[in-house]
């Protein structure tokens, strides 16, 4: 019984990397007939950001991969093994807590944060790194140095206190990770991590294995950051006696460059977006780019994220949701870091531009430009069909098209020097009295027409449809000139031709 968990910290937006561990989420899920759970690791209450759950969520669902169970799904969903935000959870952790301090694998702590600093500056001066373990654990002010009273006592006194897991001395961990196999870690290395703190709080540590332990996870996959945290994670199911799920840590994504670790900051300073989803940062108003707004599609969104750092072993790229939950195998996800290339990111939105439905598209084009309220749609999704080949956005479509719907103002200057002989004139004039005398005005009638005179007349292709190009399109580019008579009709392909030759 497969259920994975994507467990977000709500601390701003999800940047792509966070997209890319849902998607492996949901896609493992999804290939087991398994479950797909959001939860919200919101026990950090300094670095809660508003909005950012409900950001998450939007996310999730732009991608088309929405949660089997979380927040915000129906109370009915909560009730399964809910809640799902750490945050209403808080009562549960204190006796996992306890139970580590009656089993003697955890303890408390009552040093200031001024001792630890003291100490880990003294490290520092003397070229080491302080560790707070069992090396140097009884010459601090915890549990282990003071009596049971004393212990007793500080507590009673309100003192404040964290609660330390006891990680053991000269023992070799055999960690498992379904990517990197068998990891070796010699306990000695470790510190002893904070659990639990006098807020009443835990941390990230001790609320993430208690919860994937009640909600039953049974493969824990996320991002290669928290491979560190293994080998604490496994001690803590062993300490519970509880059953250690299958962990999968899932490999960086790297500035384009190939050099360091992609970061949020990336976006803006190398022109693409990191975010699904426009982001308004709530306390400074800055606005971030979104993948959406700029215009990708989620298909394509999808099928780039699927491919940071993982591949079918094919030279399939192309995978839509369903085929990449047909085809993802978490054996087959790379150890080494992923590169992220924007400029795939723009492959990938063309491929699905080709594919998605004129009228559809027609639907956002014409949302985005007021020159075409008045247009009938139908007329729109034809233009676009004309066009979309050369499209990567929607909002390309402009810059390829404006002439189906309004006429040159000005022609490119060079291309008129190139387009406009001594003949041209009488040409045009002869173009227009066959063009009128098109009574069916198809594309085809109007290619046979047009071309048949010039072949008969020996002129040349070029000295007619450059011409004419140019009166149609204002410039040398476009598609088929015949198309584009067509399209905008008899009348104002006369009017078009007939302003450039008077
Ligand atoms: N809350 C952690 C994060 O923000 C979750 C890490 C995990 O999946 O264990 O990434």
């Amino acid at each position: 019984n497969v259920r994975v968990r994507f467990a977000p910290s709500p601390t701003g937006p999800l940047h792509i990397g966070g997209v890319r561990t849902a998607l492996f989420n949901y896609l493992f899920a999804k290939k087991h007939n398994g479950t797909f759970i959001l939860r919200i690791e919101d026990t950090d209450q300094n670095r809660y950001v508003e909005g950012a759950e409900q950001y998450i969520i939007d996310a999730l669902n732009w991608c088309n991969m929405p949660f089997d169970e979380g927040p915000r799904i129906s109370a009915e969903a909560e009730m399964k093994k809910g809640p799902y935000r750490q945050s209403e959870r808080k009562h549960l952790y204190k006796q996992y807590a306890d139970e580590l301090i009656a089993s003697g694998n955890a303890y408390y702590a009552f040093d200031t944060a001024e001792t630890l600093d003291f100490h880990r500056k003294d490290h520092e001066a003397k070229g080491k790194t302080f560790i707070y373990n069992w090396h140097n654990r009884l010459k601090l002010n915890n549990s282990l140095s003071l009596s049971a009273e004393e212990t007793k006592a500080k507590l009673e006194a309100g003192d404040d206190y964290v609660i330390r897991f006891k990680s053991p001395q000269d023992e070799t961990l055999h960690l498992n990770d379904m990517i990197r196999g068998t990891i070796k870690i010699d306990t000695n290395i470790l510190d002893d991590k904070v659990l639990f703190k006098s807020d009443g709080m835990p941390t990230y540590h001790l609320a993430n294995i208690v919860d994937d332990h009640l909600m039953e996870i049974s493969h824990v996959i996320r991002g290669e950051e928290w491979l560190p945290s293994l080998a604490l994670h496994y001690q803590l199911y062993k300490a519970f006696g509880w059953e250690t799920p299958e962990f999968a840590h899932l490999p960086l994504i790297l500035k384009p460059t190939g050099k360091g670790k992609l970061s949020k900051r990336d976006g803006d300073k190398l022109g693409f977006p990191v975010f699904p989803l426009e982001w308004k940062d709530p306390k400074t108003g800055d606005v971030s780019r979104g993948y959406k707004e700029d215009g990708y599609f989620p298909e394509a969104m999808v099928n780039f994220l699927a491919f940071l750092g993982w591949n079918p072993g094919t030279e399939q790229e192309i995978f839509s949701l369903n085929e990449l939950i047909e085809a993802f195998d978490l054996k087959k996800v790379n150890k080494s870091g992923a590169r992220f290339d924007p400029d795939k990111t723009k492959w990938f939105n063309h491929h699905y531009m080709q594919e998605q439905d004129n009228d559809v598209l027609a639907e956002l084009f014409k949302a985005e430009r007021s020159e075409l309220v008045q247009i009938d749609v139908n007329y729109i999704a034809m233009v676009i069909g004309l066009i979309k080949e050369r499209a990567t956005f929607v909002s390309d479509f402009w810059a390829l098209s404006h002439f189906f719907f309004i006429a040159p103002t000005s022609y490119d200057e060079k291309a008129s020097k190139k387009a406009f002989k001594d003949d041209t004139k009488a040409i045009l004039e002869e173009v227009t009295s066959i063009v009128n005398k098109v009574e069916d005005f198809t594309v085809e009638n109007l290619q046979t027409e047009i071309k048949g005179w010039i072949t008969s007349n020996e002129i040349g292709f070029g000295r007619v449809m450059m011409p004419l190009r140019l009166a149609l399109v204002g410039a040398l580019q476009g598609p088929e000139v015949f198309d584009i008579m067509f399209m905008i009709g008899k009348a104002e392909t006369v009017k078009r031709i007939e302003k450039v030759i008077s």
